[in-house]
């Protein structure tokens, strides 16, 4: 792809196929009542052993690196949560990697730092926990950024049918009721073969099944540019993004399809390649600031497929505040073309 970050694609790509190999495991592990039982082990878990893994090749590949990640190790270190660490560091070993779990603390705090730096790295384990409880979507995003730039990007969806496979785009458009009476996308696009989407900046985005390395085709965003035609997604989450706003600005664009729902930065991954062509996340509550981590990598791979990411009043993402988006409100994600039209309908919506 590129002779220059060609190493740290590299490692990001190999980090996260790791991480994903084990967050595959333990969501097929889940026992079918835990979310009733509102046990979200499992999830924290994955999330802790992900850390790990990717940190643990960043460390050793680019021992000056600060590492931005979700997590931190101090609620593993406090002895009454022993048996739980013990679950991480077992899982992380099933995936072939020796380690105590004192290793899997130290690699889990490489990646615990929350200040910006010229260059550093930001990861997000698990993103879309829910998701991933619910045997749905969810992402492992790593990105590298220098100077407030991002310059690579890893996002595995292991749950998302990769590009490859003939009938995506109509099949993701399938909405469905689910048992919530939430719209959810069809449970049985859950795919086995998963995707990595991947990008280096100037050189644009390619995206692979996870078990495939090498087999990258490149990704791009739809040239949709008729707004009523348009296909819109957000998170499963209403508490994420405002369903209700994004209702009143699919009504003025005069969009008639239906949203799909989905989580994690697979939205991300479908506007790359135009099986979307809006991501909308509309802010539920004044004090929320999104997190760098949420959306670094799905932001990379969107621009270099050509398409376009702002926040809700146009303006770009500001990656130098430290471990949040502290400069912008929401965030919005187009093919490009038809990202002055939103911007100006979520104005006059008064969002
Ligand atoms: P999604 O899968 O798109 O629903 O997004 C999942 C991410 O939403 C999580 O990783 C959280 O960091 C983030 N999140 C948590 N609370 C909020 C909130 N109030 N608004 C926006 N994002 C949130
Ligand atoms: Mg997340």
């Amino acid at each position: 792809m590129t002779a220059q970050y060609q190493r740290e694609l590299d490692v990001a790509l190999s980090a996260v196929r790791q991480a994903s190999v084990i967050c595959r495991s333990v969501q097929a592990g889940i026992a079918p009542d835990a979310l009733e039982k509102n046990d979200r082990s499992p999830v924290t878990v994955a999330d802790y052993a992900s850390q790990a893994v990717i940190c643990r090749a960043l460390g050793a590949s680019f021992p000056d690196d600060p590492v931005i990640g979700e997590e931190d190790s101090s609620e593993l270190r406090n002895a009454d949560h022993s048996d739980f660490l013990s679950r991480v560091t077992s899982e992380v070993r099933s995936a072939g990697i020796d380690a105590t779990d004192q290793d899997i603390c130290s690699w889990i705090d490489v990646g615990s730092s929350k200040r910006y730096a010229t260059r550093f790295w930001t990861l997000d384990p698990i993103d879309g926990t829910k998701g991933f409880l619910r045997g749905e979507q969810y992402a492992i995003s790593l990105s590298l950024l220098i100077e407030g730039r991002i310059e690579v990007a890893a996002l595995a969806c292991p749950n998302l049918p990769p590009a490859h496979q003939e009938g995506i785009d109509a099949d993701l458009c399938t909405a469905r009721r689910g048992r919530s009476g939430q719209i959810s996308v069809d449970p049985f696009l859950i795919s086995e073969t998963g995707v990595l989407f991947f990008a280096v900046r100037r050189h644009g985005s390619r995206a692979e099944p996870l078990d495939c390395p090498g087999e990258s085709i490149a990704v791009a965003v739809s040239e949709a540019s008729c707004s009523r035609d348009a296909r819109l997604c957000e998170s499963v989450e209403s508490g994420h993004s405002s369903h209700q706003q994004s209702a009143q600005v699919a009504e003025r664009l005069q969009i008639t399809r239906e949203p799909v729902r989905l989580d994690s930065q697979a939205k991300y991954g479908v506007v790359a390649r135009g099986a979307a062509d809006i991501y909308l996340r509309l802010p539920t509550r004044k004090d929320y600031n999104e997190k760098i981590w949420d959306h670094a990598g799905g932001v990379l791979v969107v621009e270099e497929a050509g398409g376009r990411v702002t926040d809700v009043s146009g303006r770009p993402l500001e990656f130098q505040h430290g471990f949040e988006l502290s400069a912008n409100r929401g965030v919005v994600v187009t093919n490009g073309v038809l990202h002055d039209e939103v911007i100006r309908a979520l104005r006059e919506t008064g969002v």
